[in-house]
């Protein structure tokens, strides 16, 4: 079906107008704190079915449940761990996802076959409204046709879904920029399976047993059984080649002007920006700026006709550790230590 994409305003009438469309089924693009994420009711296997119509995205690859308030949650998991609660009452509403035994009303088509559903509290005023309104949980990934750069503003949402939804609530730019951080339980242990603004640093302040997950920072053998489905797949990608470069700047320079070409582009730092010789586009200074930045960016390279990108190695630690593992997908691992 081709829709006349309509953008609604955050306010009173736009946020009606959204829940009106989910109530009946349809597909909304939303703002949330981390991205702007592809809402349906995610109750209604044939609501759902149109999200992954929409992005294009393969079937075993599970969908965030968002709810707007906690008790909400004994709706869809059929049980909640301790540590669970301790996660809650800590970074909830926020850009936590926690991954539970689900209850049989959730579709399977929503948790993309398996048994379990990852379940998020989201901040974002908005968000919280609309589902509130649409009288539901809603299933929500982020608002990409699938595999290319989350989204993390409306003109986003716009370049890939324009003709394949009825709306986006324009809700400004996102305030993290990565999405969220998915955890799941074994006993009193976490495990990390997708880093996110929630770093390993606050997840060990509920509970000293943090594991991350070999899926973070290796690439999963395609045959090979994941407990985290998303993480298999090429993501974040702009159409480029990217290619992350470790290594001081003036390691960086020397190899660029070695690897040089008309339509090859570095992304580097803010701070390199007056020492670097070559095209470029910035990604900030700091971990939080670099995830608020880097999706955007990775679309850039796309309109300026970019071949090649070569990335300045972000740091591995808090916030950085999310940003490290988006552009490790982006760059399908293609990492050159210098
Ligand atoms: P997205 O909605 O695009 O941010 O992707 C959601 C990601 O959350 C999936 O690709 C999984 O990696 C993870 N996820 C969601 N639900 C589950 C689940 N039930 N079990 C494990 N991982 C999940
Ligand atoms: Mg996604």
């Amino acid at each position: 079906m081709i829709y006349e994409t309509k953008i609604l305003k955050p306010n009173k009438e736009g946020i009606n107008e959204a829940a009106k469309l989910l109530k009946s089924g349809e597909v909304v693009a939303i703002p949330t704190e981390t991205v702007y994420g592809l809402a349906a009711d995610a109750l209604n296997e044939e609501a759902v079915v149109k999200i992954f119509k929409a992005k294009g995205r393969p079937q075993d690859n599970p969908l965030i449940v968002h709810i707007a308030d906690f008790e909400k949650i004994y709706n869809y998991a059929q049980e909640v761990p301790k540590v669970a609660l301790k996660l809650a009452e800590r970074f909830w509403p926020g850009p936590l996802t926690m991954v539970l035994p689900k209850k049989d009303i959730v579709p399977k088509i929503t948790s993309g076959g398996l048994e379990t559903i990852g379940i998020r509290l989201p901040s974002n005023e908005v968000a919280r409204k609309i589902i509130r309104l649409s009288g539901t949980a809603l299933a929500a990934p982020s608002a990409n046709l699938s595999g290319s750069p989350s989204p993390t503003c409306a003109a986003h949402v716009f370049d890939d879904m324009n003709g394949r939804i009825p709306a986006i609530v324009d809700g400004g730019s996102c305030d993290v920029g990565v999405e969220s951080t998915v955890v799941s339980f074994e006993g009193n242990a976490i495990r990390l399976l997708r880093p996110g603004f929630i770093s390993i640093e606050d997840l060990k302040e509920v509970s000293e047993e943090v594991i991350a997950d070999d899926g973070i920072l290796h690439k999963v053998d395609p045959g090979k059984k994941v407990l985290s489905p998303g993480m298999k797949y090429k993501h974040y990608s702009p159409k480029a080649r990217v290619i992350i470069v470790e290594g001081s700047l003036e390691s960086f320079i020397s190899y660029v002007s070695k690897h040089n070409s008309e339509k090859t582009y570095s992304m580097i730092f803010d701070s390199d920006k007056n020492l670097f010789p070559f095209k470029n586009l910035t990604y900030g200074d700091t971990s939080l700026s670099q995830a608020h930045e880097v999706f955007d960016k990775l679309r850039e390279f796309d309109k300026l006709g970019a071949e090649i990108v070569f990335v300045r190695c972000p740091q591995k630690e808090g916030v950085g550790l999310a940003v490290y593992n988006r552009l490790l997908r982006a760059a399908g691992f293609e990492v050159i230590t210098l």
